[in-house]
């Protein structure tokens, strides 16, 4: 464990300094070096990501907590300390002539793709959740939304197996999770990842935790 955690930080720490890609705003958004059972997967940072200097740290960011909190009984603060954070490509891609962010090209998310290989090389993760098309694409054919929210998969990866559960993007620009049967896949996802043992389990530590500071 000791030694998945100082990998991890030095995994980390070279992440933010990557500047492989041209086009992208570096530098690099990371998450914390938190050793855990469950990764959640992003598709990009927005562009106030690297001035926060956290993954997920504006409005689709807050908008996903709410729904850990609302589900999992986990708030911000427990989820960033227990789960660990990553994304399809970990820069801000710039923005797209239209004024939407940049859709990350082949090359941006194969040039990423190796960070994430090595966090799943550290971590093993037995949960995964992809958020979003383009992360949920990384693992599985994402064509329709609503084929896929609120199902879990069994994903076997360079010889170990995970379980992923895929949530739509939170951002107020998509309306699908808040409209019918967005809304009912959202509600059933979020309720497969609250009863996933490795949710329970943080839950359950960060619950007794919380009684611990309490008396
Ligand atoms: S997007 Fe990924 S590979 Fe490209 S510069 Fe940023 S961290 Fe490096």
């Amino acid at each position: 464990m000791r030694r998945v955690q100082t990998q991890l930080e030095s995994h980390v720490a070279a992440l933010v300094q990557c500047r492989r890609c041209p086009r992208v705003v570096p530098p690099p958004v990371s998450g914390r070096a938190i050793v855990s059972d469950v990764m959640i997967i992003g598709q990009a940072p927005g562009v106030r990501e690297p001035t926060l200097k956290r993954p997920f740290a504006h409005t689709a960011g807050r908008t996903l907590f709410r729904w850990f909190e609302q589900w999992c009984g986990l708030d911000e603060p427990a989820m960033r300390e227990r789960i660990y954070l990553a994304a399809v490509i970990r820069c801000f891609p710039g923005k797209a002539p239209g004024g939407s962010d940049r859709v990350p090209s082949t090359a941006e998310i194969d040039n990423c793709s190796s960070w994430m290989n090595d966090e799943f090389e550290l971590l093993r993760p037995r949960l995964v959740i992809p958020v979003g098309k383009l992360a949920i694409a990384q693992f599985i054919v994402c064509d329709k939304l609503d084929a896929l929210i609120g199902r879990k998969f069994v994903i076997n990866r360079d010889g170990f197996a995970f379980d992923l559960i895929p949530l739509p993007h939170p951002s107020g620009a998509s309306p699908w999770h808040k409209i019918s049967p967005g809304r009912e896949l959202l509600a059933k996802a979020m309720r497969r990842i609250a009863s996933h043992r490795t949710m329970r389990q943080i839950r359950s530590e960060f619950e007794n935790e919380k009684a611990r500071k309490e008396s």
